[in-house]
């Protein structure tokens, strides 16, 4: 089929390259520059394990090319509506001009029976809206949703292999002409027994955000769990072993630390109280307040559990961040609490170096005023504390006896409970997780 992906970041990219694994005749289009020059080389402008393997991999049988002209969307017959979806400036809503502007520039290139597809993560009843433009433009093209669900760091994988599709048509009918296209699309995964729902639009859409708003609850909740442990002298790491064995809760997504962030939770969480206003509903996600500040108090018990690390005071002491990224194995620090951490720790009077295997220049960006260091051995050398907040595997596997020996005074907090602390404290580090003694 022939294909067209309109923006190529994190989700569009690796969708663009991906459908052209399946076998597709596809163009990506975005509006930078830097970055079709980047994918049309074959290059990935953004850390995702395996993408820039794929990108040579498709590109060499000339089934995937990148353009910055929308006019490009003339040759397809179905169009993947990737472009972000941030918060608002100064809002809880979700910025729209980005989807308003690339479905307003590839209107007018629309072809007969064409189908649109909405992949971003937008405000219930954002479809019902685009589809009359679509209509009024071609009466004969559709516009559907199809949420996606791919992880950052999984991206390719997820994208080749998702858990579920999910069609929302106009009206939600198995017999709706988009629902056979979609399965020619997917027909490899689902010939190899990934399910798909057809739905109604909003509920398409509605699918996305419900996800995500259960994924940020459940780490909300875990992390009140860990204030509680605290207070309480337990451990919310065992706790949390133990719940999870009922399967009705599971173990996954119950690892207490410093809380999410990246480019979708936080904002998604966001835009659907906002969205929720709106339709007269909000009193139904006011339990999503709470889960936002939950989030965000980690970020604040952190810099203060530091403080007392470092005999309660911040003034001066060189402290080292590992990890920049909001998640393991990935680039992006969109939202990373990670860097709010060591932002509010320098703006405290401490010395803060932060280091990271990928997302160094990415944090350079925002925060400017950080200082970074990319070898390990050069970040951690004099430091008076090190705080693990991004659990990438060369942080997991430090050894407390190696570390300690370049260091002033050995104190570690493990913002993601992935250390040993039993391994840190025979070492002779003093060591603190969260949520634990
Ligand atoms: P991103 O910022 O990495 O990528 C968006 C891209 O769209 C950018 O490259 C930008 O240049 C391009 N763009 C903006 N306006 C354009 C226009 N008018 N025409 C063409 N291109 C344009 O964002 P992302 O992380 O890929 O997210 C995209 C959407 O997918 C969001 O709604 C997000 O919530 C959703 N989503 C993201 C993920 C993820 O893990 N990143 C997962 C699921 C869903």
């Amino acid at each position: 089929m022939r294909i067209s992906v309109i923006g190529c970041g994190y989700l569009g990219a690796v969708h663009a390259a991906c459908m052209a694994k399946l076998g597709h005749d596809v163009v990506g289009i975005d509006v930078d520059e830097m970055k079709i020059a980047e994918l049309s080389a074959a290059r990935a402008p953004f850390y995702e394990p395996g993408l820039e393997e794929l990108l040579m991999e498709v590109q060499k049988t000339g089934r995937l090319k990148f353009t910055t002209d929308m006019g490009a969307v003339a040759e397809s017959e179905i169009h993947f509506i990737c472009v972000g979806t941030p918060q608002k400036k100064g809002e809880n809503a979700a910025d729209m001009t980005y989807v308003d502007a690339a479905v307003t520039a590839m209107l007018p290139h629309l072809q007969p029976h064409s189908v649109v597809v909405g992949k971003s993560t937008v405000p219930v009843g954002t479809a019902g809206r685009l589809s009359d433009l679509v209509a009024q433009q071609q009466s004969s093209a559709h516009l559907v949703w199809n949420p996606e669900f791919l992880r950052e760091g999984h991206a390719v994988a997820d994208t080749l292999q998702p858990d579920r599709f999910v069609y929302g048509v106009f009206d939600g009918s198995e017999d709706h002409p988009a629902v056979a296209l979609l399965d020619a699309v997917y027909s490899k995964p689902i010939s190899a027994g990934t399910p798909r729902l057809v739905t109604d639009l909003p509920t398409a859409e509605l699918v996305k955000v419900a996800a995500n708003s259960f994924l940020a609850t459940k780490i909300s909740f875990i992390n009140a769990m860990a204030e509680l442990c605290e207070a309480a002298g337990a451990d919310v790491t065992r706790l949390a072993d133990a719940i999870g064995m009922d399967d009705r809760i599971g173990r996954k997504f119950l690892n207490a630390g410093i809380g999410f962030g990246g480019g979708c939770l936080p904002k998604d969480i966001r835009a659907f109280m906002a969205r929720a206003g709106e339709l007269g509903a909000d009193q139904a996600l006011t339990f999503l307040r709470e889960v936002d500040a939950i989030n965000m108090r980690r970020r604040s018990r952190v810099v203060e559990l530091t403080r007392e690390l470092c005999d309660g005071s911040l003034l001066g002491r060189r402290i080292t961040v590992l990890g920049a990224a909001f998640k393991p194995e990935s680039d992006d620090v969109r939202d990373s609490p990670a860097l709010s951490i060591a932002a509010q720790l320098q703006l405290q009077g401490a010395v803060v170096t932060v280091t990271d295997p990928k997302a160094l220049a990415n944090a350079a960006r925002r925060f400017p005023e950080l200082h970074y260091e990319r070898q390990l051995d050069a970040a951690i050398s004099g430091a008076d504390a090190l705080l693990l907040l991004t659990e990438w595997n060369e942080y997991r596997e430090l050894d407390p006896h190696d570390v300690g020996s370049v260091m002033v005074s050995q104190r570690i907090l493990d913002g993601r409970n992935v250390l040993d602390p039993e391994k840190w404290r025979a070492a002779g580090w003093t060591f603190r997780g969260l949520g634990r003694a």
